[in-house]
C-alpha cells in the first residue's frame, strides 16, 4: 500500500540506532533488536539491552505476525502529517516475538476491530526514503 501524507513526516530522533529497521522496512521487512548476551528481543530500539544492559546488540528477523493488544480510533491526530488519513486506527501489537509495537491496523473496517485479532505487518512507502510498518487482519 502507499499513502500520500500532506506533510513531512516525523523523522527518528536517532537515526543512526533505528537505520536497520528503516532499512528492513523498505525491503519489507520486519526486524527486532536482539541482544546476543542474553538472547533478549525486545522493542523499542535502544542502546543498550533491557534484559541485561548489554551493548552487544544485533537484529533479527520477526514473523510479521501478531495479534492487537489494544486500539483506539484517532479522529484528531497529534500531528498534521496524519491529518488527511484521519480517521484512523493507533494500535499496540503483540508480536509473535512477545514485543509489543505501536503501529496502524489498515484495510480493515472499524467496526471490525477486536483484541486480540490476528494480525499481519504491511509495509507503507509514505516517501522514498521512508517506509511505515502497519498491520492488516491476517
Ligand atoms: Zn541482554
Amino acid at each position: 500500500m502507499t499513502t500520500e501524507y500532506s506533510k513531512p513526516l516525523p523523522v527518528p530522533i536517532n537515526p543512526q540506532l533505528t537505520a536497520p529497521f528503516w532499512d528492513a522496512a523498505r525491503r519489507g521487512e520486519l526486524v527486532l533488536p536482539h541482544c546476543r548476551t542474553c538472547s533478549n528481543v525486545f522493542f523499542y530500539p535502544r542502546e543498550l539491552c533491557p534484559e541485561c544492559l548489554s551493548s552487544d546488540l544485533d537484529w533479527v528477523s520477526a514473523s510479521g505476525r501478531g495479534r492487537v493488544y489494544s486500539y483506539t480510533i484517532v479522529h484528531q491526530p497529534a500531528h498534521p502529517a496524519f491529518r488527511a488519513e484521519s480517521p484512523y486506527v493507533y494500535a499496540i501489537v503483540q508480536l509473535d516475538e512477545g514485543v509489543r509495537m505501536v503501529s496502524n491496523i489498515v484495510d480493515c473496517p472499524h467496526d471490525e476491530l477486536a483484541i486480540n485479532m490476528p494480525v499481519v505487518a504491511d509495509f507503507d512507502a509514505v516517501t522514498p526514503d521512508t517506509t511505515l510498518v502497519k498491520f492488516r487482519p491476517a
